[in-house]
């Protein structure tokens, strides 16, 4: 699959970029990963903490899948608000995701200190403003269910928004927590830690053919076969490809990052800013002065037609942008991309095992909070792995429908 058009920013934030052989033997271990994006790497991380022997491969090189074109927002709030997910899920489990997305954000942000290459994570407040004034009413219920629930919120009347923003909207909510991060940076700096305690990383090897037995998996390369007791898919939106999930869709999504401004408009603490309207808009600053501005979701289109509108598109997102911060009239891309995107029809990601795969896992976080979605799969599968009871994981099964609404569901 092609994944990502355009010009993407975040290569050139890690001028030296750590390199992995590619496979050309055969071998074995407890545990393969297949898959060096946020999901994989996280993984990789946690397992390397546990001791046991793992191996990761990836077809192209770390940090190179969809990873590549992650905007670097981490939110606790998800693209379905907590009272719809109450609403969907109910009251248990709504509330057990929200509080699962919290605790990996605080876990992400625990991670800066641990790491050899500094992953750029910082902490920082999230603006969700009404898009219309028919907005607002909801907004306010959810602003309601969060506090209700023990989450931070704060509800914004325009005339607050307006006097901490250059623009103003018809309500928002304003919540603490949140993160950004500097994504390719913080896939690398995990990946080179976990290789720093032991585990085998392969760029440039592509998992071709599996063979599923009772004591393990045959996982066939065109360098070496690799003889795993264990596999952890963790293959992004290409596992669409492997094993097409019926509640699963991919569309195309666009991005820009300015070039370095030399003021930054008036901007909250320099907050996430996204809204309530679907598709939606959203905005963060980065360390260096810049905007990222992300949207404009469309159906799935060939790559060579994605390619060509991601001209238009970042011409769109300037726009929206000057909108917002009429102060920023001219301001000019630096880098323009478009790229394959997930969702899922319920909101929630896709993490565990598949009765068509024995000894598997698998890790789809999709949705606008993948990064967060990869902690929580990481130590739910690395628990699992390690013999610890993870019920959390029937959430997320792989085999759910909407009539299976999961009860059992406990944060352990
Ligand atoms: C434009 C854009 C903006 C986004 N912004 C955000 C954001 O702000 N916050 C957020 O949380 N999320 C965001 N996301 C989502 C986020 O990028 C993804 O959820 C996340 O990066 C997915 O990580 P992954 O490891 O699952 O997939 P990937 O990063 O795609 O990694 C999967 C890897 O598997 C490898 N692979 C596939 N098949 C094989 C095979 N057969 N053999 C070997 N290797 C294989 C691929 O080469 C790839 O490197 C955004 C996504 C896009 C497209």
């Amino acid at each position: 699959m092609d994944l990502n058009s355009g010009r993407l920013p975040w290569e050139s934030t890690l001028p030296e970029i750590p390199a992995y052989p590619v496979l050309q033997e055969d071998i074995s271990c407890e545990c393969l990963i297949v898959g060096a994006g946020m999901g994989g790497a996280m993984t990789a991380y946690k397992l390397s903490l546990s001791g046991l022997d793992t191996v990761m491969i990836d077809k192209r090189t770390v940090g190179g899948g969809s990873s590549h074109a992650n905007t670097g927002l981490l939110q606790t709030a998800n693209d379905k608000s907590l009272t719809s997910c109450i609403h969907t899920y109910g009251e248990q489990n709504g509330v057990l995701f929200y509080r699962m997305c919290q605790r990996a954000v605080r876990n992400i942000l625990k991670l800066q200190d641990k790491l050899d290459i500094n992953p750029h994570i910082v902490t920082r407040p999230s603006l969700l403003y009404a898009s219309r004034p028919e907005d607002v009413p909801a907004l306010r219920k959810e602003h309601h269910t969060l506090i209700a629930h023990g989450f931070d919120s704060e509800f914004w009347e325009a005339d607050k928004i307006g006097a901490n923003y250059a623009f103003t909207k018809p309500g928002a909510i304003y919540s603490r927590e949140d993160a950004e991060t500097n994504p390719f940076r913080t896939v690398h700096s995990l990946i080179h830690k976990a290789h720093a305690v032991g585990v085998r990383v392969y760029e440039h090897t592509k998992a071709v053919h599996f063979k599923f037995e009772d004591e393990g998996v045959i996982c066939y390369t065109e360098g070496g076969r690799i003889f795993a007791k264990k596999v952890i898919f963790s293959m992004g939106y290409e596992t669409q490809e492997m094993k097409k999930d019926r509640g699963a869709d991919l569309i195309n999504t666009y991005a820009i990052m300015t070039r370095p401004l030399k003021k930054m408009p008036k901007w909250h603490e320099q907050s996430l800013i996204w809204e309530t309207a679907r598709p939606y808009l959203y905005l963060r600053t980065t360390h260096d002065k810049r905007i990222v501005i992300g949207g404009k979701d469309e159906p799935l289109t060939d790559p060579q037609r994605r390619e060509v509108r991601v001209l238009s598109r970042s011409q769109r997102l300037l726009e929206e942008l000057e909108a917002l911060f009429p102060e920023l009239k001219g301001v000019e891309a630096e880098y323009a991309w478009g790229a394959v995107f997930g969702t899922t029809r319920d909101g929630l990601p896709f993490i565990g095992p598949h009765p068509d795969y024995p000894n598997c896992f698998f890790i789809e976080g999709y949705g606008g909070n993948g990064t967060v979605y990869s902690m929580i799969a990481a130590e739910l599968v690395t628990d699992s792995l390690m013999g610890k009871l993870r019920p959390e994981l029937e959430l997320f099964s792989l085999t759910r429908s909407a009539k299976q609404v999961p009860t059992q569901a406990v944060e352990a």
